[in-house]
């Protein structure tokens, strides 16, 4: 059967948004679902019954993620499946699409075929991941890695949430609302999610597949001069840390622009020692974080950073220190799933572009190990983590189209080939 008989149901798919979003609802606004809360439950309990109506069988593994399997009639689901979710937590006073977005898209492309009467060439399961903001338990995307394989059961038993609960007993009591069943093995992975930033909206874009997921760098630079009297002290004579943390801040941001390329730069902290009106900073410490889609644009920005911290101490007379980067590299993304993202956005005559993932996303843990697949939509002014993030419903429509689109061409072609 052609992928592109099958169509999406947009207004089932709004009701949907806007019924998850109920649960959890904050009175100050937006969506506070936080993992293993009873309104975390009852999204658990409602997205299963959606599973249910779509013709998958809702169950749930070790760390809690929502699994809807379903199984071709021809095969005993010994395959890899094709998987599509993201998350069901949320910030607090959160977006109403940030992961649910992803979730209910995954859950419509099986209602989808559903209800066109076509059947999958291969098992496909949605995903709705337990805790991917890192909110209950410290750990970003902590299910998704666990669905991986990146966390052992042994491991997952010593994680405690803030108020000393365990993980696996919060698990143990959904055993009443799906069976429990350890998750499949997945050929390919897709996620749809918003964009939670301006350049789409900005652009007049229809979506964006993920490149890679952005490197991150960050360093803590010191500054030292001499603290002295704000009035007594002549300009001429003086050794202010804040002078050298200033030129810093503002070489940065040179820095980062001339580099060229999808590079940022931020100085998001800074420390002033001994931070009175009337004396002169003695002490400066910043922190500096880079991020990139491209890994050489890192290296040669810490490179470039450093070389700046110290010509900038030498000029204002200042003692530097640089300390130990941390980094966490670039995680590209599978170039043919791109190229196949472009090519069904195109043929819907949807306009979107390649650009990197600012942001983690559970996608990020499944990038590394299979073809994986990350399209964003448009957010609204570019907010999210925000009660005033928004997609248009044309766009989440669209998007879901195009999660289908990708989702049984893929299922075809592997089973085909
Ligand atoms: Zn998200």
């Amino acid at each position: 059967m052609d992928s592109a008989a099958v169509s999406v149901n947009g207004d089932r798919l709004r009701s949907r948004l806007e019924a998850l979003a109920r649960i959890g609802a904050d009175p100050r606004g937006g969506v506070s679902r936080f993992s293993f809360t009873p309104a975390h439950t009852e999204a658990v309990r409602l997205v299963g019954g959606w599973m249910r109506e779509a013709g998958l069988t809702p169950t749930i593994d070790g760390a809690g993620n929502l699994i809807g399997r379903g199984v071709p009639a021809s095969s005993n689901g010994a395959y890899p499946a094709i998987a599509a979710g993201s998350h069901l937590d949320s910030v607090p006073m959160g977006g109403m699409f940030d992961g649910a977005l992803g979730v209910l898209a995954a859950v419509e492309c099986a209602q989808a075929m559903r209800d066109a009467g076509a059947s999958w060439t291969r098992p496909f399961v949605s995903i709705a991941f337990a805790d991917e903001e890192g909110n209950q338990f410290g750990v970003g995307c902590l299910t998704s890695r666990f669905f991986v394989g990146d966390l052992s059961d042994e491991h997952m038993k010593t994680i405690k949430d803030a108020e000393g609960r365990a993980l696996r007993d919060r698990v143990a009591a959904w055993e009443s609302v799906w069976p429990r069943e350890q998750a499949p093995p997945l050929a390919a992975y897709f996620e749809l999610h918003v964009e939670q930033g301006p350049k789409l909206e900005a652009e007049g874009l229809d979506g964006a597949v993920a490149t890679a997921i952005a490197g991150m760098s960050r360093a803590t630079i010191t500054y030292r001069g001499h603290a002295n009297h704000a009035g007594t002290t002549p300009m001429t004579l003086r050794k202010d840390a804040l002078w050298g943390a200033s030129a810093f801040v503002l070489a940065m941001r040179r820095l980062a622009l001339y580099t060229g390329g999808d590079a940022v730069a931020t100085v998001g902290k800074l420390d002033v020692e001994p931070g009175a009106t009337n004396v002169v900073p003695g002490l400066a410490r910043l922190r500096i974080e880079l991020r990139s889609g491209r890994e050489e644009l890192l290296e040669q920005l810490r490179g470039a950073a450093e070389i700046q911290a110290r010509g900038i101490g030498m000029e204002y007379e200042l003692h530097v220190e640089v300390s130990e980067w941390t980094h966490s590299p670039v995680v590209p993304i599978d170039v043919s799933m791109q190229s196949m993202a472009l090519a069904h956005a195109a043929r819907r005559g949807a306009r979107v572009v390649r650009m990197p993932s600012w942001a983690g996303h559970d996608a990020k843990i499944f990038a590394p190990r299979m073809p994986t697949a990350l399209l964003f939509v448009p957010s609204k002014g570019g907010i999210s983590h925000h009660p005033h993030e928004w997609t248009d419903w044309k766009h989440v429509t669209q998007g879901a189209q195009w999660l289908l689109d990708m989702v049984t061409a893929l299922a075809r072609n592997l089973s085909d080939g």
